[in-house]
């Protein structure tokens, strides 16, 4: 039997997609992934809130950041990326291994960007390029406050928001435009219920202009290569067709419950599983008010192991949570609650976590 995956990505796919992935391969230099191709790009436009363009790379949502960053920076510019979590830590080291000069502004694992360090670092760093943030960090289950954090960055400084939203995009408000970010990096495997194998970017114009300055040496990941194999409706290189079929199914679902509605249904599996979580008697690690809404990290009682807990529900429910990532590992479980579950998984799931963790307090 499947298992319950409820792991921050990625996601249960929903039937349509799974019937749409089975579709008989195409040509990818053809007429239907022409037309593939132009619906689900301005389709994602609508979803990611913008008039940018929308690139989409056959790739990991790791290779669509290192994408943007090869794509923004010559060697030697200076960036001030958020580092709060393995998702911004990754995002700080792919920019130092091309040479980029990072300053890290730092918050603890489980809070947010605070507003006023990051003006103070703005102020401090007058010359950086580029401002990175990560709009969800899904290892500590913090959503940063990306709409005032942005509206710091462009008060302060004529910088480039770069934005990882890997895990947000489609499941948490996102103004791309209103917001002024000029590239937000997401991925197929998260709200989108489909399969690993797209990373889906928006690019400003700005960004274009800085895309057309930079030195940093690419190939794969080129931007302007990519533009211009999407303008006559193809990709340079074999793209991963049967995620496009999938994303297209997956857009038709999201589509048809509506932003609102699918923001709010993120938000009240948030409340519903931090309420449950405190009601049996477990923590939060994440500070509020900035709980993400797509997924809980939970901290467990003395003596009780993150691994025996995950292998437990696996064990007697076949139900699979995600662990603690990097220096977390022996801190918390994370349960995922994004993309096309119902609040039924959940109620089960956490049932499920309550029998237990007790079963394992007792030991
Ligand atoms: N950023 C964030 C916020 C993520 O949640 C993830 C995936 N967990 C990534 C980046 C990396 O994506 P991928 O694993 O697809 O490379």
């Amino acid at each position: 039997a499947a298992q319950n995956l409820r792991i921050p990505g990625p996601t249960p796919m929903p039937e349509s997609v799974r019937a749409a992935l089975a579709n008989q391969m195409v040509n990818h230099r053809g007429a239907e992934f022409k037309l593939l191709l132009g619906e689900v790009r301005a389709r994602l436009a609508n979803i990611f809130d913008t008039q940018n363009e929308i690139l989409c790379f056959t790739a990991s949502g790791t290779g669509g950041l290192e994408a943007a960053i090869v794509n923004l920076f010559s060697p030697g510019d200076r960036a001030l990326m958020v580092v709060g979590g393995v998702f911004g830590e990754r995002a700080a080291a792919i920019a130092q291994a091309f040479g980029v000069n990072v300053t890290r502004l730092e918050h603890s694992w489980g809070s947010a960007c605070s507003p006023i360090a990051l003006r103070d670092a703005l102020r401090a760093n007058p010359d950086v390029k580029v401002v990175y943030l990560t709009h969800n960090e899904t290892s500590t289950g913090v959503t940063n406050p990306l709409g005032r954090l942005s509206q710091i960055v462009h008060e302060e400084s004529k910088a480039l928001l770069l934005v990882d939203s890997v895990s947000g995009v489609g499941a948490l408000p996102l103004e791309t435009d209103a917001w002024g970010i000029d590239v937000v990096v997401s991925a197929s495997q998260k709200a989108f219920g489909c399969p690993p194998g797209l990373s889906m970017l928006s690019v400003s114009p700005r960004a274009w202009e800085a895309v057309a300055q930079s030195r940093m040496p690419r190939y794969y990941w080129d931007f302007q290569r990519l533009r211009e194999a999407h303008n006559e409706g193809s990709t340079p290189y074999t793209p991963a067709v049967s995620v496009f079929y999938g994303l297209s199914a997956a857009l038709d679902l999201m589509e048809h419950e509506g932003a609102s509605a699918r923001f709010t249904r993120h938000q009240r599996a948030g409340d519903m599983v931090r309420n449950a979580v405190l009601d049996m008697g477990l923590g939060l690690f994440a500070d509020p008010p900035h709980n993400s809404n797509v997924v809980t990290a939970i901290t467990l009682p003395e003596g009780v192991a993150p691994k025996d807990v995950r292998d437990e529900m696996r064990a007697r429910y076949n139900t699979v949570i995600a662990g603690g990532q990097e220096r977390l590992k022996d801190t918390v479980v994370r349960i995922g609650h994004l993309g096309f579950f119902s609040e039924e998984d959940l109620t089960q799931t956490l049932e499920q976590l309550d029998t237990v963790t007790k079963a394992l307090a007792r030991r």
